[in-house]
């Protein structure tokens, strides 16, 4: 297949998608003033947001990163989690804020939240710039949230397709 026949409907455009990260920059940088937070990026797909979002907001934080692969189909996660990278920082009496680019079931990030939380940080909240709610199978409490999108697998800032397509500077369906 050709990379035409793979990218399907844009579903958020890159200037709508560069206005919510700017505005989720400033609730972050308003709810976390005066606070030592350090941001979490779940690679692979966060690293674009996060760059981006950490760029936009206007008060001091620290970043690091995990690495997390769920057993099951690249396209539906079982809730099985590995770590693949684990934290180079300490993060107890922190506040901690981890940066998802996508939850689908929740499966991966409940597992996350359970990991994070047993290393007494001060506070730990996530920001998730897509969700999408026909698919959760899991209550998660998610203090940010860029955009609900349709149950559909997509590709495109930071989100890939066999390892592809993450550089696309929009969010767009795959075909098929
Ligand atoms: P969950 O555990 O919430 O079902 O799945 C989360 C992980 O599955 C995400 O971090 C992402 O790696 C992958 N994933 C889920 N939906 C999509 C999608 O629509 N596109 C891409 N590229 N990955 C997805």
């Amino acid at each position: 297949m050709t990379q035409d026949e793979v990218i399907g409907e844009v579903l958020i455009p890159a200037d709508v998608l560069a206005n919510r990260v700017r505005e989720l920059a400033a609730d972050i940088s308003r709810d976390y003033a005066d606070k030592d937070v350090i941001l979490i990026g779940v690679l692979k797909g966060a690293v674009f947001f996060v760059a981006d979002l950490m760029r936009a907001l206007d008060i001091e934080c620290e970043i690091d990163f995990m690495a997390v692969a769920s057993y099951g189909s690249a396209m539906k996660s079982s809730g099985v989690v590995r770590v693949l990278k684990d934290l180079d920082a300490t993060i107890e009496g922190r506040h901690v804020l981890i940066i998802e680019d996508i939850v689908d079931s929740g499966l991966t990030l409940q597992y996350l939240l359970r990991n994070l939380n047993a290393r007494d940080p001060a506070s730990l909240e996530v920001c998730a710039l897509l969700i999408k709610p026909a698919r959760q199978k899991v209550d998660l409490k998610l203090r940010y949230v860029g955009f609900e999108i349709p149950d559909r697998f997509v590709i495109g800032y930071g989100l890939d397709h066999d390892e592809r397509y993450r550089s696309l500077p929009y969010v767009a369906a795959i075909e098929g």
